[in-house]
């Protein structure tokens, strides 16, 4: 399922190599407040030290725009890595030029340099052939393991790889082996569990997910857009009106595959000391009201339906989660997964973060680190960064 040589298929030992990882995290005053992208990257390093590596992290944090932001600075990072793996890390204040190419010269097996925040040079995100010459200089090896940019064709993901023979490092090998073995040999029968706010972004998703699964749940953001199609009174609820016509398309075409919500929970603000009420779709929502969650005969039809499911690919939130009184629904929903024999698959950000809010992620099958890498993947669309590393056969 994974095409691609990984860190496996190579002779690492002792080589110079170039690692590219997801350390894009969250940070509050300097601080990191949230670990798991540096935890998730720890299997490829280990790998990597154990057999003499010398290592040189490269790693975005935020949307700098070619510039030098000291807020986005990745030394933050350097301690938290410290710690995780037990071993001194040396930052360095740029991510190519002579700073990281004295330390190269007297580099020793086992040394790790965390480079600074690739995206203060504006090389990276044009891909700037030059730029990726620069930044392959110290290695003899590129491997990526940064599922989360993998759908991004940057100079560290894919330019890099004309200039280093590329490979993967085991999270990126085992994000897209999981997603791609969902979408196309799953235990069936495969169900789509999806939500968030918009629908216009995720079109493709829905298409390609219509033609493999048996049933697509939709609520959430999304359901509206579907519901006000039909001829469902909307109130003042999120409905992308410029998606109107690809929604009512999607009906025609996958038609009963589409499962929408029977009965919808709606507030007049969203606030989680709002009023509420229940309305079924036959009714509609009022004037002045918005859905904010599904109702419970929606949770009930749609929970029997993952019940059983084979495989259900999980994207989005059911409801306004972050607000505890809308939430019901996206925590059934998981509870429900969690307790069933599918194979669950959870990918996006704020999928992940539901989950965890519901104290079921470590109850998932794969709760995917990316949030547009793995849309990208489930939408069966290639992703840039896999593409640019050698084959297998090769
Ligand atoms: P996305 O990034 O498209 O997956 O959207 C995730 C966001 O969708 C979350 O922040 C939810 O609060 C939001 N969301 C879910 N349901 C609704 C809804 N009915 N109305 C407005 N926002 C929603």
């Amino acid at each position: 399922m994974f095409p691609k040589k990984t860190i496996r298929d190579v002779d690492v030992q002792e080589k110079r190599v170039l690692v590219r990882v997801d350390f894009n995290v969250p940070l509050e005053n300097g601080r990191v407040t949230d670990d798991q992208r540096i935890r998730a990257a720890l299997p490829t390093l280990r790998y990597l030290l154990e057999r003499g590596a010398t290592l040189f992290l490269v790693s975005h944090l935020g949307r700098p725009k070619g510039k030098r932001v000291p807020e986005l600075s990745l030394q933050p990072v350097t301690e938290v890595l410290e710690h995780l793996l037990g071993r001194p890390i040396t930052f360095v204040p740029d991510c190519i030029g002579p700073e990281v190419e004295t330390r190269a010269a007297q580099a020793r097996p086992g040394d790790v340099f965390l480079l600074e925040n690739v995206r203060f040079h504006p090389g990276e995100t044009k891909n700037d052939p030059e730029f990726a010459r620069q930044l392959a200089r110290p290695a003899e090896l590129f491997v990526n393991d940064a599922f989360g940019t993998a759908h991004r064709a940057h100079a560290s993901t894919v330019g890099v790889a004309q200039f280093l023979p590329g490979v993967a490092g085991f999270l990126l090998e085992q994000e897209v082996a999981i997603l791609t073995r969902a979408l196309e040999a799953p235990e069936p029968p495969l169900v789509a569990l999806l939500g968030g706010a918009k629908i216009s972004d995720k079109i493709q998703l829905v298409e390609n997910l219509a033609r493999r699964a048996k049933a697509l749940l939709i609520g959430g953001g999304m359901a509206n857009t579907f519901l006000a199609a039909r001829g469902v009174a909307m109130g003042d609820s999120l409905v992308e009106t410029d998606a109107l016509e690809e929604a009512r398309r999607l009906l025609e075409r996958f038609g009963e595959k589409l499962h929408l919500p029977q009965d919808l929970l709606v507030a007049q603000r969203l606030d989680a000391n709002a009023e509420t009420r229940l309305v079924s779709v036959e009714e509609g929502v009022p004037t002045g009201w918005k859905a904010v969650d599904i109702g419970p005969k929606t949770i009930e039809a749609f929970g029997q339906t993952l019940r059983e499911a084979g495989t259900v690919i999980w994207n989005g939130p059911v409801g306004v989660f972050e607000l505890e009184p809308f939430a019901r629904g996206t925590f059934t929903l998981a509870w429900i997964l969690a307790d069933s024999g599918a194979q669950s698959i959870v990918g996006g950000g704020d999928t992940a973060a539901a989950v965890r809010l519901a104290g079921v992620a470590d109850r998932m099958t794969h709760v995917s680190t990316g949030g547009g890498a793995t849309l990208h993947l489930l939408a069966g669309k290639p992703l840039p960064a896999v593409e640019a590393l050698q084959d297998r056969e090769a």
